[in-house]
């Protein structure tokens, strides 16, 4: 399994392999490779699935686990998941940890292809070593960081993200913006305007926040 094969065999499914990492004896696999959603591939995908039709809770977490479930028994890999626990794999660690996922100053993941929209629907485990793609330069080492300014009642202005206030914010008629076409200040990243997820997809995550 290369990583060629193995970006052909998650593109179907709209998602894409991140990275690598190599772990240390804390880690469950020889090499992590987290996977993301691969837009706009991923919605379609993702929309045509019984998960999305039969109305019970977690509709995406569920259609994750069972495509990467599957695809990783036929490449004799693990899954992991970041919505099974407890214990919780460090999800946010491991995308850092390839080196192709940043930090960014509004402490969210942010990567070059998907920008502050980058999510992980899951990581497979491989016990061999993969040609995975060198690390990427720190995107916002270059920007002047709009991202940090455009949430309209500062939620990232302490350094922790002020969920409950962006609850209520996005659930008042003030907040139809953020409502109707996703997070402000996430979309106002360059990099996650060029990602082509979809108003209703961007609605689907705001809804299940807005319930939890
Ligand atoms: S959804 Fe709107 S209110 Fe919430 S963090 Fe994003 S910009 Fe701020
Ligand atoms: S807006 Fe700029 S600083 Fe913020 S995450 Fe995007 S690239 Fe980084």
């Amino acid at each position: 399994m290369n990583w060629a094969q193995l970006t052909d065999l998650l593109d179907p499914l709209g998602l894409r392999p991140v990275g690598a990492l190599r772990p240390d004896n804390a880690t469950p696999a020889p090499v992590i490779v987290p996977i993301a959603p691969n837009e706009p591939k991923f919605w379609q995908a993702f929309r045509n699935s019984p998960e999305f039709a039969d109305g019970a809770d977690h509709p995406m977490d569920r259609w994750s686990e069972l495509v990467i479930t599957d695809l990783a028994a036929q490449i004799g890999a693990e899954a992991y998941f970041p919505f099974t626990g407890p214990p919780y794999y460090p999800f946010f660690d491991w995308a850092l940890a390839t080196g192709r996922v940043h930090q960014s100053p509004i402490r969210l993941a942010v990567d070059h292809q998907a920008g502050l929209f980058v999510a992980f629907r899951g990581a497979i485990g491989l016990p061999h070593d993969i040609d995975a793609p060198e690390p990427t330069k720190h995107p916002c080492q270059d920007c002047d960081a709009p991202c940090a300014t455009s949430c309209p009642i500062g939620a990232f202005d302490t350094g922790v993200y002020a969920a409950d206030a962006c609850t209520q914010h996005i659930t008042s008629q003030a907040g139809t913006q953020c409502w109707q076409g996703g997070c402000l200040a996430r979309r106002s990243c360059p990099l996650t305007r060029q990602t082509q997820r979809s108003a209703e997809h961007a609605q689907f995550h705001l809804r299940a926040f807005a319930k939890r």
